[in-house]
């Protein structure tokens, strides 16, 4: 809900200053994203500046798409046109402006807003609450996880006056955050989850971190939390009286006593009121996780009132959910985004977004059901076919009633089919070539179905990359770094593994300057794939010239005779080439040493054809104290080098030095450019910053079999693993072939299931390995193990088996397939 706002009350709420064209308009829609505009007479454009992109950048193509209002910083200064013909909103932080109007917007909104916040399952708690909230109420609520500083303002501006309870959940990662988003989300009802014990870099103690989450239920009428975790129980009995407090514990004398009673995959809920009155509910699942989530949900909607049957209800549809919006191989070449569970508008432009910032494919399909949302369907569906024409959607396969209306609405060939099965039925996958495919449709339609027809068999073992956990390693190394100073990624070796095409992809969206490649035929495949930033080639070889040339990579030249040879072959085909050059200070792999920089110098005059686009340098030891000297000594000896080498230019290359641990170790050195590698895949090599990156892959396989052994059983071959007294052990589909290094064999390595350590007993085989997992009661077949991941560490596993962990990322085959999703 944007109420209409007229430009004298955003002056009044940011404390604004006007300059332009006044204009009486009202704005209707508030947005920080110039692709996601609809109205554009009436949307007010909020430029943020992030890490890397300023929103006053876009100015001058949204006033080309009919924006007239923008909000900027207050040093922006439009040209002369642009005052004539729109009206520029200066204040001093747009961010907090952004806050500001949310606040506003929020204060208006009569019904009861429900706040979350704690360390894990905020989002589930949300989503859960939600559907069983709306067997009785229209509801309004954050889509995905939008938690943050800008996503909780997004959020409010989606609840709608029709709505009649609001569902925000805050998330925060350092002090002093809280403050902002407690004064736009002013919940009436909180939940506080839980806390995790894990350090963040942003808090001094686990105390300031409750603390500072507790802030947000400063004017909370009432206040939901678990007794059984005691130190958040404590701060919260210290600060909030009695009576806001709605404490719940499998301990008598709160105000619920739960218990539970599982069977199989069900569980029987029953909660004890202080009054002696009794309720019994029953959930389709038993992990202790999610029954800690879903007694929060169950003790909020009793909270507010809601009834029995309807609680139960909604219940009854639950299951675990997997919320994340995933990018997974499709057949024939396809892309699929899955986000099968999607329920309303607000989703689906966050799930459109994502699929707008893919590579280019065939074709845009988009497949979608029915939007359960409640509220009047015109509007709804009207909103959805504008969303379809922006996000420039090629083709519409329409599931359900409701979507129907859209025929008349989108002027682009539609199929409609009534049920999930009716269209499966009708469904003939090879249809789809090349193609990039959202599947979104609400719980109940079961999606999942369809995911599974159109995707490519995945089976046994997948690498899981986090692409958010990307961008937040990719913008802490920007903070290291002045705004100016470039970022070369490092995409070699498929990306350290990730996966080369949709790593890149995603950097390109962020804003990356620069690519950096092993081989030419790296760099092929990334053109292929429609990556389009400047990518170097570290060490490109004379038979790929041509591609180099056809592919527009640009190659590093480290030696005389290498640029003699490209130089003669510019000469003959009459081109430019641009080039790096390599200058070795001490790593003696490639690269020009101190004693032919004259020759370089005649070469490069000889050849005016070689651009020199980069001057370089690589440090050997970075990341480890002993070499600091060392390192100076290099960069020194660099600084040296490139002056001669610039005394013959006529213009002026880029100058970059630093990898990732150089640069956290040698900021002042930075220079033009830097290249990013491992940091950005989530491992901080200097240990300097051990908390402050997010791990970017999760590496997992399944069980394959599980099986009892008598005393004195040996596993595996060679007979090395042994279960003196007998026991149990898993088979997991992954072995050496795989990447999982042999040298994990006998009991060096552990892999994660159920999150407890289960240790390799015997040798890793090439496509399978065993571990002890006598201690584990249900174990099954089928079952996930982690092999690495957020709970392990890169740094510790490679430490056992004497290596690091660029190996372990980088050996991980490429018939594992990759998985990339959005949490
Ligand atoms: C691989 C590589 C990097 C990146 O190193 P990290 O330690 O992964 O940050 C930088 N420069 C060159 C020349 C490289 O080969």
């Amino acid at each position: 809900m944007v109420l209409n706002l007229t430009i004298p009350q955003v002056l009044e709420i940011t404390s604004g200053q006007l300059i332009g064209k006044f204009t009486a308009v009202p704005i209707s829609k508030i947005s920080i994203d110039s692709r996601q505009i609809l109205q554009p007479d009436q949307t007010l454009f909020v430029a943020l500046r992030g890490a890397k992109a300023d929103g006053a950048a876009f100015i001058p193509n949204l006033m080309g798409e009919g924006i007239q209002l923008f909000l900027v910083h207050e040093d922006f200064q439009p040209t002369p046109d642009q005052e004539k013909d729109c009206a520029f909103i200066r204040v001093r932080d747009t961010r907090v402006a952004l806050q500001q109007i949310a606040a506003y917007q929020r204060k208006n909104f009569p019904k009861p807003v429900i706040g979350i916040t704690g360390s894990n399952g905020k989002t589930i708690i949300k989503e859960w609450l939600g559907q069983v909230l709306s067997q009785s109420f229209t509801v309004a609520k954050s889509p995905k996880s939008y938690n943050s500083q800008v996503g909780v303002p997004l959020s409010v501006f989606g609840i709608e006056s029709y709505h009649q309870v609001a569902i925000l959940e805050a998330g925060i990662s350092k002090r002093g955050e809280m403050q902002a988003l407690q004064s736009i989300i002013q919940p009436d009802l909180g939940i506080f989850t839980n806390i995790g014990s894990a350090h963040e870099e942003g808090f001094e103690s686990l105390e300031e971190k409750i603390r500072e989450k507790l802030m947000l239920f400063e004017d909370a009428k009432l206040l939901i939390y678990c007794k059984d975790h005691p130190w958040p129980a404590k701060e919260i009995e210290g600060k909030f009286e009695e009576i806001k407090r709605v404490a719940w514990s499998i301990q008598p004398g709160t105000d619920f006593c739960v218990s539970y009673k599982s069977f199989e995959e069900k569980t029987k809920i029953i909660l004890l009121k202080n009054d002696l009155s009794t309720l019994t509910f029953s959930v389709p699942f038993s992990d202790k996780a999610s029954l800690e989530n879903i007694t929060h949900v169950l003790v909020a909607a009793l909270t507010l009132g809601q009834e029995i049957s309807a609680i139960q209800e909604g219940l009854d549809h639950l299951k675990p959910i997997d919320m994340r919006l995933t990018l997974k191989p499709g057949i024939n070449d396809s892309l699929l985004i899955d986000d099968t569970y999607n329920n309303d508008l607000a989703g689906l432009k966050v799930a459109l977004e994502f699929l707008s910032q893919q590579r280019p494919k065939r074709s845009k399909i988009l497949i979608l059901s029915d939007l359960l949302q409640q509220g009047a369907p015109e509007k709804i569906y009207g909103e959805v076919a504008d969303l379809t024409k922006s996000y420039e959607i090629d083709h519409i396969i329409g599931v359900g009633k409701e979507i129907q209306r859209l025929k008349s609405l989108v002027d682009l060939e539609l199929e409609m089919y009534p049920s999930t099965d009716t269209f499966l039925q009708n469904l003939d996958p090879e249809r789809f070539q090349n193609d990039l495919i959202l599947i979104t449709g609400a719980r109940s339609f079961a999606f999942e179905r369809v995911v599974n027809r159109l995707q490519q068999r995945i089976h046994g073992t997948t690498l899981e990359i986090n692409l958010n956990a990307l961008t937040h390693n990719f913008n802490f190394y920007k903070r290291q770094i002045d705004p100016k100073t470039k970022v070369m990624v490092m995409v070699k070796a498929f990306a350290y593994g990730g996966g080369a095409a949709e790593i890149a992809n995603h950097l390109q969206t962020m804003g990356a300057d620069y690519l950096a490649v092993a081989f030419s035929d790296e760099g092929v495949t990334l053109r292929k794939q429609g990556i389009r930033l400047p990518i170097m080639v570290l060490n490109p070889v004379e038979e790929s010239f041509d591609l180099l040339r056809e592919y527009q990579l640009e190659p590093v030249v480290f030696s005389p005779e290498f640029f003699k040879k490209l130089g003669y072959y510019a000469q003959n085909h009459q081109i430019q080439i641009p080039i790096h050059l390599d200058l070795d200070t001490g790593m003696h792999r490639l690269g020009f040493e101190r004693h032919h920089i004259s020759e370089l110098k005649a070469l490069i005059k000889l050849f005016p054809e070689l651009k020199i686009a980069s001057l370089y340098t690589h440090l050997v030891g970075a990341d480890e104290d002993e070499h600091h000297e060392f390192s100076i000594l290099q960069l020194e000896q660099f600084m040296e080098m490139k002056a001669e080498v610039e005394s013959v230019l006529a213009y002026k290359p880029l100058i970059h030095a630093l990898n990732s641990a150089g640069i956290i170790r040698y900021p002042t050195y930075q220079m033009d450019m830097v290249r990013l590698g491992i940091g950005l895949y989530g491992v901080e090599v200097t240990g300097k910053y051990d908390g402050s990156l997010k791990p970017v892959s999760t590496l997992k396989t399944t069980i394959s079999q599980v099986k009892e052994l008598p005393a004195g059983a040996t596993i595996g071959y060679s007979r090395k693993g042994a279960l003196p007294t007998g026991g149990k052990i898993a088979t997991l589909a992954i072995g050496y072939a795989d990447g999982y290094d042999r040298r994990f064999s006998q009991g060096k390595g552990f892999v994660l299931i159920q999150g407890r350590k289960a240790p390799v007993i015997g040798n890793v085989c090439m496509d399978m390995v065993m571990v002890d997992v006598s201690d584990f009661e249900e174990i099954k077949a089928g079952d996930e193990a982690i092999i690495y991941g957020e709970q392990i560490s890169l740094k510790e596993l490679a430490d056992r088996i004497g290596t690091i962990p660029y190996e372990l990322l980088t050996n991980i085959s490429t018939r594992v397939k990759r998985v990339y999703y959005l949490d």
